[in-house]
């Protein structure tokens, strides 16, 4: 294939992933954006396929095999909740990559076209050892990610005294030996480097605390990115370097509206904790409220007054997802629907354990996305409804957010559901959600609680409302 005709069909590759990407921002337009992606990716491996400078093609096909059986194993095994360790493992895999990739380069430049050993191009050697930084960080620090958030290393952050001090003097380490590797071509060098960046990533990523774990995941995925897009460079490869450039950015767009969404600061977490909030996440299942009294609630009493109701908002949280109570959910709206009410459900952009969580849980039970609205599209609403049903939702209702400045989720925007006429809280305990922190709303004079599995309440809900239709 000429070299021409291959730079057309990355063109056209990259063309589908800004398309994919495109697609991937609605969930009414997701399934066919990841069509798109899809299509892109195949034609950017046939391309490189079919390119002359392929010759073992058993080797790549063994491998292709290996990797896509192990894939398709584990997306099919995968739990939905446990979605941001898997990605943390793959970046790790994107990051080795990209060291691996730079390594070959390094050591046979003539079968990339950057020159010869010792007579490595300027702009290829830096290219290259920016890619291996990238990529190195990128790979220890994902495994770290994996572990925290696979429960195998401690979620809490993991601090010691001039810690900060010591990633910065790796920092300048890194540059130094970058300018020298350019000068001087050392293969002693070359690994260095990648050593240095496979501490620093590892160091970067251990005093982040569980809670700010899932934006260090997209952090890093946008690292990722990078990395493939300084590789992308090296190779001369356009298709890389555009895709590795639409991951980076996408990825840091990502990592910011998570920050924002969770009162965190960005460049806390850019900077691996520095004066990060170190409070998040103690998952305490104490709760300091618990001598105040709750008005204990039934399904039935919820069908009951849903039944009544003209205006419903659902507020779906994490338990939800733990629950996998989305479709009795749909079944139970629909049916209220139905029944003249008006069911309308409320996304917070950080309900669940990541980005899109709900919206996904929801699509994949059917709800019509038009039903679905964002927090700032519904927000004022609950102040005009009669019902609003949070079910496996917790801090991302909690007026601490707002009142009290000492608590780790303070400035974080929350749904106001205290402001409908009746709240009903599904969940099994009073127990207090992610965050760690107590939830003053259980106790509220207009607050219902339904104490249980998410799914089991629902169906529940269901059955009486069947029973007195
Ligand atoms: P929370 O973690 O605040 O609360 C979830 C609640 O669900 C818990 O209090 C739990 O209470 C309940 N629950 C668990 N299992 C069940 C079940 N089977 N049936 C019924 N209830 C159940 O979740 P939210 O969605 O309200 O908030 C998300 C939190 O996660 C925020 O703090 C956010 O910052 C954080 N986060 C979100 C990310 C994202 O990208 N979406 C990323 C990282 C963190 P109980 O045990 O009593 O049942």
């Amino acid at each position: 294939m000429s070299a021409g005709f291959s730079s057309f069909l990355y063109l056209i590759s990259s063309v589908c992933f800004i398309l994919g990407l495109k697609g991937l921002s609605s969930a009414a337009t997701s399934r066919s954006g990841n069509l798109y992606a899809i299509f892109g990716m195949t034609i950017a491996i046939l391309t490189t396929l079919l390119s002359p400078a392929v010759n073992h093609y058993q080797y790549i096909l063994l491998a292709i095999m290996i990797g896509g059986s192990i894939g398709t194993l584990l997306a099919k095994k995968i739990e939905m909740t446990a979605l941001p360790q898997l990605v943390a493992a793959f970046h790790s895999l994107v990051g080795l990559a990209a060291v691996l990739v730079a390594a070959a380069a390094f050591y046979s430049p003539q079968a990339f076209g950057i020159g010869a050993v010792q007579h490595i191009k300027t702009a290829s050697l830096f290219e290259m050892s920016l890619g291996v930084i990238i990529g190195a960080i990128t790979f220890t620090g994902s495994i770290v990610a994996f572990g925290k958030l696979q429960g195998f290393i401690s979620g809490k952050p993991l601090q010691f005294a001039q810690q900060h001090v010591l990633n910065a003097a790796l920092g300048v380490a890194l540059i130094v030996l970058m300018v020298v590797f350019m000068i001087s071509q050392s293969t002693f060098i070359f690994w260095t480097l990648i050593m240095v960046a496979l501490v620093l990533g590892f160091l970067l990523i251990l005093p982040i605390g569980g809670a700010d774990m899932p934006v260090v995941v997209s952090m890093l995925n946008s690292y990722s990115g990078w990395a493939a897009a300084g590789i992308g460079f090296t190779l001369n490869n356009h298709v890389l370097i555009i895709v590795g450039a639409l991951v980076g950015a996408s990825g840091a767009i990502l990592s910011y509206i998570m920050c924002k969404g969770m009162n965190r600061s960005i460049i806390n977490v850019i900077l691996g904790g520095f004066g990060g909030d170190s409070s998040a996440n103690t998952n305490s299942s104490e709760n300091h409220l618990n001598d105040k009294p709750i008005k204990a609630s039934s399904a039935e009493d919820a069908a009951y007054m849903m039944q009544n109701a003209q205006n419903i908002i659902i507020v779906p949280g994490y338990g939800m997802a733990v629950a996998q109570a989305q479709h009795a959910l749909r079944e139970m709206a629909d049916i209220l629907k139905k029944s003249g009410a008006r069911v309308r459900y409320a996304i917070h952009p950080v309900a669940g354990r990541m980005p899109g969580h709900m919206n996904v849980l929801l699509a994949e039970a059917n709800v019509d996305y038009d039903d679905v609205l964002e927090l700032e599209e519904i927000n004022t609403d609950f102040s005009s409804t009669d019902v609003a049903f949070v079910i496996g939702a917790n801090d991302i209702t909690n007026p601490a957010a707002k009142t009290d400045k000492t608590s780790p989720i303070y400035g974080m925007p929350i749904l106001d559901v205290e402001n409908a006429r009746t709240v009903f809280f599904v969940k099994r305990t009073l127990a207090s959600g992610y965050a760690g922190v107590d939830n003053e709303l259980f106790y509220g004079d207009n607050t219902m609680m339904v104490l249980g599995d998410a799914k089991k309440v629902c169906e529940d809900i269901i059955k009486a409302l069947k029973e007195s239709a």
